[in-house]
């Protein structure tokens, strides 16, 4: 794209460009495809009554049916964390920054890191978050069942959290 338009800027101008824009977009919708650019989607808070601390959302997305897939990239100040839940249909997550910690209710917590991917399997009660001192985040994925990704539940309480 940027080669196109410095060609573009070289040799056709504004009306060129114009042209061109027009043309990409007639071509999106020929092919289907769908890009939600940075920026038109302003960043979300994590609702307090299922997160713990600071907690962003970005770029949430969902595919249009039969697709079920959906989900956004997470960011976690230190300390902060989701309450305990479960997904109907299982989530992947994959850390991009920071230092984390996933927990399953049937064991310890463990840290995850940049390029780690963690599945949680349907039903599993668990919680993700930051690590106390650093921030953490991760791209969320999870497939609604019923129109539905997550079963909510109780707050990770300070004593669960730092165990
Ligand atoms: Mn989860």
């Amino acid at each position: 794209m940027i080669t196109r338009r410095r060609i573009l800027a070289a040799t056709g101008g504004l009306a060129a460009l114009a042209a061109e824009t027009t043309s990409a977009a007639a071509q999106g919708t020929q092919t289907g495809l769908s890009i939600t650019r940075s920026g038109s989607q302003p960043s979300r808070k994590g609702p307090a009554e299922n997160f713990t601390g600071v907690v962003r959302v970005d770029s949430p997305f969902r595919g249009a049916a039969p697709a079920r897939v959906g989900g956004g990239i997470v960011t976690f100040e230190p300390g902060a964390r989701t309450a305990w839940h479960t997904h109907p249909l299982g989530q992947t997550l994959i850390v991009t920054a920071g230092h984390g910690w996933v927990q399953s209710e049937s064991g310890p917590k463990e840290e995850i890191r940049p390029g780690d991917v963690v599945w949680i399997p349907p039903g599993n009660k668990h919680w993700h978050g930051a690590t106390a001192t650093l921030g953490m985040t991760h791209i969320a994925i999870s497939e609604a069942l019923d129109g539905k990704t997550v079963d909510w539940m109780e707050q990770v309480s300070e004593e669960q959290y730092r165990r």
